[in-house]
């Protein structure tokens, strides 16, 4: 390397050695301590050189670099990592010795473990040690095959470049545990959420093998165990489940927690599909398995949601975007279960962020419309009543149905505000038909979204825009859904009483979907149940929902509550209906949503075309 070169001074050597030692950092240590080694074995003229690093936690010296580089490593390495306790005496001397030794042919124990390491015979060996505080944390040694005098002056560079070489340890080392810190999770000593974004820059750089997988685990209701036992159990049961992640998969995998029960884990090889949904069910397993903590045996099922990118085709952020939503679709799906992303689940989800994006200025827009779904008497055709349904002219979907929406607008704080219009609305077109002298005595039946109904004020608000709308007590019904008069028993019972004393009637929507709020129907205002269309549909063929709605009509019977049927799409289901005295319903059979302009003609008209009658004789 410097061969060419006039021969330089030591002092020279060992400022060049210093330069280039200094600007060496973690990544690059390794090959300029090489090639360091290097320069020196010429300079020295000697035939091999060597560093080392002392390992005391487990009394090992481990080979860090070495010119010339040996290409025939046999297997296993007698001279890769050496303990001390069976090294020979020169090796065992390198464990804590403080000044520059040079070993002549003379020492048998060393011309035997250098023939075995090297295959040479007779050499001579200058040792320089690298020392940190009073530790000796390595060992820099040049190798002469034959013998060779080393002076004073030589030994004295040996010794500074040692200490050079043990500056560049510390300082890597030190690199390498800031690193280490940085890139983990405290509580579980597995990767954070930074790391695990540079792996996965890396793995879908353009040009590297894919697909890349990530599997997203997501543990079923931790909130009980943190309730249930404090913070600390909870923390512990997620230190054992880094450990079994640990423990089920190759060393080489990639295992991140983003922060609460949320883990990653991105196998370190290609898989197919196949193979990442089987990983994903068998780690779900390990998962499942119990804990013990404090004598309590826990378990929690998991939620693993499966996504695979392409490098140079994915980002990151898609392949982490996907398994999320599939994992959303496995809790969605009950939880305890592994889904594999597909491309219908992201186009939902892009359905879902479009609806987002837009339904802020819906109501500016004037973009929303009502619907109005007529219930008949179906013995006469009767128009008793008629159900306000809002539609969402979407800019570029067209007509959006409120089922998509209405969640979406819930999760975005916009239901109230959409409520209030849609009460607004329904009520100044109901009032426009009773001005023109139509639909009196009909009543205007309006759907509320849970979050209205908890929402302060909100029977005073409708109080209010009834009079502002001269609509008279008994004209106006609201239906809201079961599962809403369970969750918050109390702010409803206090709201459905206030709407009661305003002259508002309540109906329960989707009746017969959630039993539960069976037990409250005494204690609670409700005027009217609507039987679930799931029950009705297929009336008249099957028996199971036969039962049902027979059921339903004996509690609305017994409670002297009115009963409405929704969806009755068949004769069959009309006429089963009235053989077991429910005569209210709507449903397409009968009338589809229909304009407010259709529905004043149709209130002026009273009635609809069908009728029905139960056969006689029953
Ligand atoms: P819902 O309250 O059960 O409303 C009845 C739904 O069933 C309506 O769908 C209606 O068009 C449909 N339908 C009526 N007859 C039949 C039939 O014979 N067969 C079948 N298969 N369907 C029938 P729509 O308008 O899409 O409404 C869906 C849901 O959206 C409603 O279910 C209601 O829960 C909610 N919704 C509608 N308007 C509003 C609103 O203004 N506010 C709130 N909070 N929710 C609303
Ligand atoms: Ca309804
Ligand atoms: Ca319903």
């Amino acid at each position: 390397m410097f061969a060419d070169s006039a021969p330089f001074s030591l002092e020279r050597l060992v400022v060049t050695v210093a330069a280039r030692l200094m600007a060496a950092n973690a990544a690059t240590a390794a090959q300029v301590s090489q090639d360091m080694l290097e320069l020196l074995v010429d300079y020295f003229a000697v035939d091999v050189s060597f560093l080392r690093h002392n390992d005391h936690s487990i009394h090992a010296s481990i080979l860090i670099a070495e010119w010339p580089v040996r290409t025939d490593v046999p297997d296993p390495d007698p001279i890769g990592v050496v303990y001390f306790e069976n090294a020979d005496p020169v090796f065992k001397y390198a464990e804590h010795f403080k000044k520059p030794a040079v070993f002549r042919p003379d020492d048998a124990d060393y011309q035997k473990r250098i023939e075995q390491g090297r295959n040479i015979p007779q050499t001579s060996l200058a040792a320089a040690p690298l020392v940190s505080g009073d530790v000796t944390t390595g060992v820099l040694g040049f190798v002469k095959i034959g013998d060779r005098e080393w002076r004073e002056d030589e030994l004295n560079a040996l010794e500074a470049i040692g200490s050079l070489f043990a500056q560049v340890q510390a300082r890597v080392k030190a690199e390498e545990q800031l690193r280490y810190l940085a890139d983990r999770d405290d509580l579980t000593g597995v990767y954070n959420r930074r790391a695990l974004l540079a792996h996965l820059e890396k793995r879908l750089a353009a040009g590297r093998s894919g697909p890349v997988t990530a599997l997203f685990f997501d543990l079923d209701r931790l909130k009980t165990i943190n309730d249930y036992l404090g913070h600390t159990a909870g923390d512990r049961f997620l230190k054992v489940l880094a450990e079994r992640l640990q423990e089920r998969t190759k060393p080489k995998t990639v295992i991140a927690r983003l922060g609460g029960d949320e883990f990653v884990v991105v196998p370190a090889s290609r898989l197919t599909a196949v193979a990442a949904e089987k990983m994903g069910g068998e780690l779900l397993d390990a998962i499942s398995e119990r804990v013990s903590l404090d004598g309590e045996v826990l378990a929690r099922t998991v939620s693993v949601g499966v996504a695979q990118g392409v490098p140079g085709r994915d980002t990151t952020s898609d392949l982490l975007r996907r398994a999320d939503l599939a994992l959303l679709n496995a809790k969605a799906a009950g939880g305890n279960q592994v889904a594999m992303f597909t491309d219908e689940m992201s186009q939902e989800a892009e359905y879902r962020t479009d609806i987002e994006l837009h339904l802020g200025s819906v109501i500016e827009d004037g973009a929303l419309y009502l619907r109005y779904l007529p219930e008949v008497d179906m013995r006469t055709g009767e128009v008793l009543a008629a159900e306000a349904l809002v539609r969402w002219d979407h800019p570029t979907r067209g007509a959006i149905s409120p089922a998509d929406f209405i969640p979406v607008a819930e999760s975005i704080n916009l239901a109230g505000e959409l409520g209030r219009w849609v009460i607004r609305t329904a009520c100044s077109e109901f009032a426009s038909f009773r001005a023109a002298g139509i639909g009196i005595g009909t009543v205007l039946r309006i759907n509320v979204s849970p979050v209205q109904l908890v929402s302060a004020g909100f029977a005073e608000s409708v109080a209010a825009t009834m009079r502002e709308f001269g609509l008279e007590p008994g004209s106006i019904c609201l239906e809201i859904t079961e599962s809403v008069v369970v969750q918050d028993i109390e702010t409803t019972s206090i709201t459905l009483n206030g709407l009661k004393a305003a002259g508002v009637q309540i109906a329960i929507d989707d009746f017969g979907t959630g039993y539960s709020v069976l037990s409250h129907l005494k204690a609670l205002p409700v005027d009217v149940l609507k039987i679930d269309r799931s029950f009705v549909t297929d009336l008249g063929s099957n028996p199971d929902d036969l039962a049902i709605v027979r059921a339903t009509i004996a509690l609305a019977e017994a409670f002297g509550l009115q009963l409405v049927a929704e969806g009755v799409e068949t004769e069959a289901a009309a006429i089963t209906l009235l053989r077991h005295g429910c005569h209210r319903a709507q449903g397409f059979l009968l009338s589809p949503p229909i304009s407010a302009t259709d529905l004043a003609a149709l209130l002026t008209k009273g009635h609809v075309s069908a009728r029905f009658s139960a056969p006689a004789g029953e």
